[in-house]
């Protein structure tokens, strides 16, 4: 079913890309024709289809669903029932999502087939790369990347992140330009299982090939900007390996030192280089003192992510930030076809031999899809009387929520995320990522998704901006413990050209203003509870101690999250986590305003 093409042939790779986009519609019917054939007989389907693997039957008998549906299913295979309950292929690993079901990561069937679609799909994106930017095959890339431990089911199957699985494969071993060395980490330091040696020796081998390095990225920005901070820390000793050509005794995982110590020599020019750069007083465009020739930054930068562009932008002094690829655990979506627009403008085009998609219409404020409870725990409408539509019948400027059926056992699962389209690359739509569904803070009859409060929360720091403070990261709880309740955002600030924390500096009127100017920007409903209904109390910032962030992270990574794939949650719910901010607050500001609010204005604020 792949098409197969010379992957270091660039002209290959975009007639490729033509030709998928063009044929969009005939592409699609054969992926579900091949997916029902396949799996017709598999304990699922046949529950709706009854042995057949007729394509209208398939729409008109199998439910759109999520994961509880599925869950089942996933759990006997994890617990030693044959794959075929789901799928005719054999499941032979289960991928842990950022997402979560129970407080658990959900599981994601996956193939030994599925390893080759995904290789596929990264080739595809070399050629477009080249195709906007010249000259990167005369140097390299710094990609950091890593992999987490991984658990394994009562039945054997390894289960974890996708990137862990895709890392660990021979696929990602051979992949094109690999014997090259076209990457500064080599493979041993990708698969340290030792994040923090995996993290020193990626930034070591990238320093001292810094004179090649063309480009610099990480999976999600997140994850770049934790390697910053990581070099902020050890830079003094990242220089004195360099100086001396001995890596650091704490390196103790043997095929990473073996790695390092391959390309570790002496250099005291680079060691000066370095400590000059390190030690000025400002860590303002460090990426291009560090890698001189790097062109671009290729990290996501698009959904929730998007938070992080104003500070890589300081990090990277400008340099193009570069959202590449939209992909899951359930599956690859969508290769952004035009790599250098900004951040905002980033879409992506749905490979429409990756799996089957349809699409869900949504409401733009889900106020008709969704249910809400109070305290961020929802219920969903399953939008039964909604009609979903097939990806070459989207219509531009609608809001869907993506549907797929993959290759490996899922059915019409409902993946969350809420995209808008804004093109067509021939036959085949282009969607921006809008958010994913029902991140939500709710105290009253309000319902606030994770777009809302990027929104709110971008109208008010601008308020901080020209006084040099930088919003580095966020997230809110819905306080329920007074009444009435109110929203809590936890705000970590960074003074620009400095590398210290701010406290001493807050000004307690500004930060008032910026309560009120998140409120403002919320919706309507949320205007309504606060002014007239008054079921809402006075939004809280609660500004935290630089790092509380990190504190965070290290903690859901301690319960399991990916370093690669985490995200910090925009909204929290458990003591725990609460309690790990609240430790770190260094001051505290309420909205001193009620927001504006008319009855009419039922307005919704354009992304
Ligand atoms: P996971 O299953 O943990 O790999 O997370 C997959 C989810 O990450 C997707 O469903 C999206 O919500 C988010 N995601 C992945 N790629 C992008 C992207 N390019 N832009 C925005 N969000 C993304």
């Amino acid at each position: 079913m792949l098409p197969s093409y010379d992957p270091n042939n660039s002209e290959a790779g975009m007639k490729l890309l033509e030709d998928l986009t063009s044929n969009a519609y005939q592409i699609q019917q054969q992926v579900l024709e091949e997916i029902l054939t396949r799996n017709s007989h598999t304990e699922y389907l046949k529950g709706f289809l009854n042995g057949h693997s007729d394509k209208t039957l398939f729409k008109e008998k199998v439910p759109v669903g999520n994961y509880e549906d599925v869950k089942p299913y996933i759990e006997r295979i994890a617990n030693g029932e044959p794959s075929h309950i789901i799928s005719s292929h054999q499941i032979t690993e289960l991928l842990t999502s950022s997402g979560t079901s129970g407080g658990q990561p959900k599981m994601m069937p996956s193939t030994a087939e599925d390893l080759d679609r995904k290789t596929f799909f990264y080739n595809l994106l070399v050629p477009v790369m080249n195709k906007y930017v010249e000259g990167l095959d005369k140097g390299k890339g710094m990609y950091l990347l890593f992999i987490k431990p991984e658990i394994t089911t009562p039945s054997g199957l390894s289960a974890r992140p996708v990137l862990t699985s895709y890392y660990k494969s021979n696929n990602f071993r051979n992949r094109p330009f690999n014997r090259f060395n076209v990457y500064t980490s080599p493979d041993e330091t990708i698969l340290c299982s030792d994040s923090k040696q995996s993290m020193y020796c990626q930034l070591l081998c990238g320093l001292i090939q810094r004179d090649e390095v063309l480009r610099v990225g990480a999976v999600f920005a997140s994850a770049l900007l934790r390697a910053l901070k990581f070099l902020e820390d050890f830079w003094k000793e990242l220089c004195s390996n360099i100086r001396s050509g001995h890596v650091s005794d704490w390196i103790t995982d043997p095929s990473c030192r073996n790695a390092v110590s391959e390309i570790l020599k002496p250099n005291s020019d680079l060691a000066d280089l370095m400590e000059n750069e390190c030690s000025g007083s400002s860590w303002e465009g460090i990426i291009k003192k560090l890698w001189p020739r790097t062109k671009f930054i290729e990290v996501i930068v698009t959904g929730s992510m998007a938070q992080y562009i104003p500070t890589l932008e300081f990090y990277s002094g400008g340099l193009p930030l570069v959202s590449t690829m939209y992909a899951s655990s359930e599956c690859y979506f969508g290769i952004n076809f035009k790599p250098l627009s900004k951040p905002c403008d980033v879409s992506y085009t749905l490979l429409p031999n990756m799996a089957y998609f349809e699409f869900l219409p949504v409401e733009r404020n889900h106020t008709d899809s969704e249910v809400v409870r109070c305290n961020g725990v929802h219920e969903e409408d399953r939008d039964d009387h909604l009609q979903v539509v097939d990806l070459v019948d989207v219509k531009l400027g609608q809001y869907y929520e993506l549907v797929v059926t993959t290759f490996t056992g899922l059915y019409r699962y409902r993946v969350g995320d809420i995209l808008m389209v804004t093109g067509f690359h021939n036959n085949a739509p282009q969607f921006r990522f809008i958010h994913r569904r029902n991140v939500v803070l709710s105290i009253d009859t309000d319902k606030t998704n994770e777009d809302d409060l990027l929104k709110a929360v971008t109208q008010a720091k601008v308020v901080l901006e020209p006084l040099g403070f930088l919003l580095t990261e966020y997230t809110s709880y819905a306080d329920t413990r007074s009444i009435p309740g109110h929203y809590v955002l936890f705000w970590e600030l960074k003074m620009k050209g400095h590398n210290n924390v701010v406290e001493a500096e807050l000004d307690g009127n500004i930060m008032e203003e910026c309560c009120s100017r998140v409120e403002e920007w919320l919706d309507s409903v949320y205007r309504r509870c606060r002014k007239k209904d008054k079921s809402i109390g006075p939004l809280e910032i609660r500004v935290v101690k630089q790092g509380s962030f990190d504190a965070l992270m290290d903690f859901c990574v301690s319960q399991g999250s990916s370093v690669n794939q985490y995200k910090t949650p925009r909204c929290i719910r458990s003591e725990e986590v609460i309690n790990i901010l609240n430790s770190r607050v260094v001051g505290k500001f309420f909205s001193q305003k009620t927001p504006s609010w008319e009855p009419f204005t039922m307005e919704i604020h354009v992304v």
